[in-house]
């Protein structure tokens, strides 16, 4: 298959993927603003505060890995996507169809997380648990 198709048909999985992220922070919303309304003991109450600790952190790394989809599916209509951001070079469809919003090929994103250690890390972890799901 031709690297364009093989892009283009990422599309597909980039949208997929924000269908799925959007559902699930909209559900980790919703356990977010229900929760004030409950009352029960201190026990209750930490294991409340916890869970909604945990649910703001998925929140978050959710809405990054959104606003990082949405970058890609710009970057695929201005024909820019797959082009590693750094270097210019095209970026491998093995490490595009592994990391579909990847802004940088392996090397210079290693180079990257070396200078910064930077909030990418964290939305490929949840991508990785993701995948892992599948
Ligand atoms: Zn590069």
């Amino acid at each position: 298959m031709a690297r364009a198709d093989a892009l283009e048909k990422l599309r597909e999985t980039l949208i997929n993927r924000r269908r799925a992220l959007v559902r699930s922070a909209t559900g980790e919303l919703n356990q977010l603003q229900g929760r004030s309304a409950k009352t029960g003991d201190l026990l209750d109450a930490v294991a409340e505060s916890l869970q909604s600790e945990l649910n703001s952190q998925l929140l978050e790394a959710e809405s990054r890995e959104l606003t990082a989809i949405d970058d890609a599916l710009e970057r695929l209509d201005q024909g820019e996507f797959g082009k590693c951001e750094a270097c210019d070079r095209a970026i491998p469809l093995t490490r595009l169809r592994a990391v579909p919003y990847a802004k940088e090929c392996i090397e210079c994103h290693r180079a990257s997380v070396k200078r910064r250690s930077h909030p990418a890390a964290t939305i490929n972890r949840v991508f990785d648990s993701y995948q892992r799901a599948q």
